[in-house]
């Protein structure tokens, strides 16, 4: 599946919010956001008033972005989100929390979202111990995602399992350090999700 590979702090600036999209860079004063916060490009430092679609349209792009998910993709999460039980803006979020590169980043394998669909695509995890390349794999409740044995000794996961140890995690998954491994206990509730996004709105904008 493409993705963006355009600068990525301009994203930020255009949603006018931090998107954490370049790992420990966005934790220090290099920041785009802390230097220029405000929207990129000729007119970004005009003020005009957002329309209801605007603000609609800016929490959906907001997602999206966070996540690195295309438009035709995150259209195609939510028509299956709408079709399945439950409140449609959380299980939106439910699906993007379960995504690969997700998981991956969540458990600190990876700084970024970004890293962790590089790290997957290259092949270095396993789900229930079958290799999976495939950045938007959604994992299920009580699935294990393991740093593939042959990648254990690779620079990137040196130090990753002192790292994890001791970790706050979102309460979804547990970590086996030791193992480079993380268990999917549970499925990912709303206040488990501490992304700053109105879902609600994201229903609206595409139910008109
Ligand atoms: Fe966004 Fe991180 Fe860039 Fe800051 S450093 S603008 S949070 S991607």
């Amino acid at each position: 599946m493409a993705r963006y590979i355009g600068p990525v702090c301009r994203l930020c600036r255009r949603e006018g919010t931090k998107l954490f999209l370049k790992g420990t860079r966005c934790y220090t004063p290099k920041c785009a956001i802390d230097r220029r916060g405000y929207a990129p490009g000729q007119h970004g430092q005009g003020r005009k008033k957002p329309t209801e679609y605007g603000i609609q349209l800016r929490e959906k792009q907001k997602a999206r972005r966070i996540y690195g998910v295309l438009e035709r993709q995150f259209r195609l999460y939510f028509l299956k989100a709408a079709r399945e039980k439950g409140i449609t803006g959380e299980r939106l979020l439910q699906l993007l929390e379960l995504r690969l590169d997700n998981v991956v980043m969540r458990a600190g394998f990876a700084d970024s979202r970004s890293q962790g669909r590089q790290l997957v695509r290259h092949g270095h995890f396993t789900v229930n111990g079958h290799r999976v390349d495939i950045p938007s794999y959604l994992v299920k409740q009580g699935d294990v995602v393991a740093v593939a044995e042959k990648s254990h000794k690779i620079v990137v996961f040196e130090g990753v399992a002192d790292s994890m140890r001791g970790r706050r995690i979102v309460p979804w998954l547990t970590l086996e350090p030791q193992l480079l491994r993380v268990n999917v206990t549970a499925l990912p509730k709303r206040e488990d999700i501490d992304i700053p996004v109105r879902e609600h709105l994201i229903v609206e904008k595409y139910s008109r």
